[in-house]
């Protein structure tokens, strides 16, 4: 029960307002360490309740009565700007029987009217890097005293390239007290380095282990010839499958434009989302979305990052996830809040040894499904490995003197170029064989 907390009444009543209940697991092991003030760094997959575990304690810190602001209090960054309006909604939802006053800085919307709300100095400041340095630099912000600082999906800004502007933004705050780190995954050394320099002798709340993501979502892989039966098979899926409403993804924004043409062709309700739309188009995808006027969204990975919207029980990965991050992130958008999804990933030939890295990443087993009517003739390798990658990856060859020679990379033969559909993603594994690799830098523009 949120009463066990120990939040102001007027923080309990929203929570009741919102009919919040019982507080989700990363609620109930964050809110007390964040109300005593420790710095956190927490593992929690999106849909996880995550937000109101750091915006609850935080705003407990700033109630009080109503008085002239002098200071930006708290800032929360995060990595696209859906992601940071939903957290000011929430932030809002929570705070409306307060005096506490939150605003929001991202790309894409009016420099001078941010300008102006700044001079106004919320106490809460929700954004995105960018944009945030931007105000910076034209000296609108000042972060001296924030108190309280918050890195959310912080993996996804190092992934997003954010790492420099983080990292200038949180020195800024130099009187900062604690300082909370969220991620949806374990992350890599970027997010380790991170976190040694951020946090000061963090706890850290590890509420799923990558392996346990998503246990309310059904995960599939259907075997496709190419890209043409891909789009064979997404057709019979979103006929014949049960779903409130579908999300598509594509690793291209002309894929993403392609297969949403031949959806409207067909008279689908669906929208496009990627990397060229602007802000308009954009918040248009979303509230259509959520209203239920949409039923289908096509989006590639960054212009569908946060997105909160209920009853989203179908994912399909026409393009499998360039890494088992994104593949977990991808997945977050169904089976929340302990509803049931189901995520389908395509796979053709050159998908598969990136899949099977993902499968071991995660520590999963996806199931295999044929759909008769629209089965291909490839099933997948012939033989894998141990790894459940494909045999097949050629090997060095020895030379008489049994010294080992590099085999001449050659031009691949017509026939198995043939084989391969040109727009497929390129498999990407790392050398241990165990994860894939992981993008460094997004194929597309920051989604700011
Ligand atoms: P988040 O992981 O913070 O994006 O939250 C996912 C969704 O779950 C949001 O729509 C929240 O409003 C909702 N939510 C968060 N905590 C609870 C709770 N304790 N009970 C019911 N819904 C919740």
């Amino acid at each position: 029960m949120f009463s066990e907390f120990a939040l102001h009444e007027r923080l309990l009543k929203a929570v009741a307002e919102l009919k919040f209940v019982e507080p989700t697991p990363v609620q109930a092991a964050a809110i007390p360490l964040a109300l005593q003030g420790r710095d956190l760094r927490v593992t929690a997959q999106t849909g996880s309740g995550k937000t109101a575990a750091f915006v609850l304690p935080i705003l407990n810190r700033l109630i009080g009565p109503a008085k002239i602001r002098v200071s930006i209090k708290t800032l929360i960054l995060l990595p696209t700007r859906e992601l940071a309006q939903q957290t000011l909604k929430e932030v809002e939802r929570f705070s409306q029987f307060t005096f506490i006053k939150s605003g929001l800085i991202t790309g894409g919307e009016d420099f001078k009217v941010q300008a102006a709300m700044l001079r106004k100095v919320p106490d809460i400041l929700i954004g995105t890097p960018g944009r945030m340095i931007e105000q910076l630099n034209a000296g609108n912000l000042d972060l001296k005293e924030v108190e309280v600082l918050v890195l959310d999906e912080a993996d996804r800004m190092l992934d997003m390239g954010f790492a420099e502007d983080v990292q200038r933004l949180v020195d800024e705050c130099t009187n900062r007290q604690q300082t909370m780190l969220f991620s949806a995954t374990t992350g890599g050394s970027g997010l380790r380095e991170m976190v040694a320099k951020v946090l000061n002798n963090p706890e850290h709340l590890q509420l799923n282990a990558v392996s346990q993501l998503n246990e309310t979502t059904r995960q599939q892989i259907i075997t496709a010839d190419h890209n043409q039966h891909k789009e064979q098979i997404v057709n019979w899926l979103l006929a014949n499958e049960t779903y409130q409403k579908a999300i598509v993804f594509t690793n291209t924004r002309a894929m993403a434009d392609r297969i949403y043409g031949r959806l409207v062709a067909q008279e689908y309700k669906a929208f496009v989302l990627h990397g060229d739309k602007d802000q308009k188009d954009r918040k248009l995808a979303i509230d259509r979305l959520k209203q239920g006027g949409v039923k289908i969204l096509v989006a590639t990975d960054v212009a569908a990052r946060g997105l909160d919207v209920d009853g989203l029980d179908l994912v399909i990965n026409f393009d499998m996830p360039r890494s088992g991050d994104e593949y977990v992130h991808r997945i977050g958008r169904t089976g929340r809040a302990g509803n049931d999804g189901l995520a389908i990933s395509l796979i053709c030939h050159g998908d598969w040894n990136l899949m099977s890295s993902i499968e071991r990443y995660l520590k999963q087993s996806f199931e295999r499904r044929t759909i008769k009517e629209v089965k291909g003739t490839y099933g997948g390798p012939k033989k894998v490995k141990a790894s459940g990658k494909a045999v097949g990856v050629k090997k060095k060859k020895t030379d008489a003197k049994g010294d080992k020679k590099k085999v001449a990379a050659k031009t691949p033969t017509k026939r198995k170029s043939a084989n391969r559909p040109k727009a497929e993603a390129p498999s990407l594994v790392s050398k241990d064989g165990m994860a894939p690799l992981k993008r460094r830098k997004p194929q597309e523009p920051a989604a700011e």
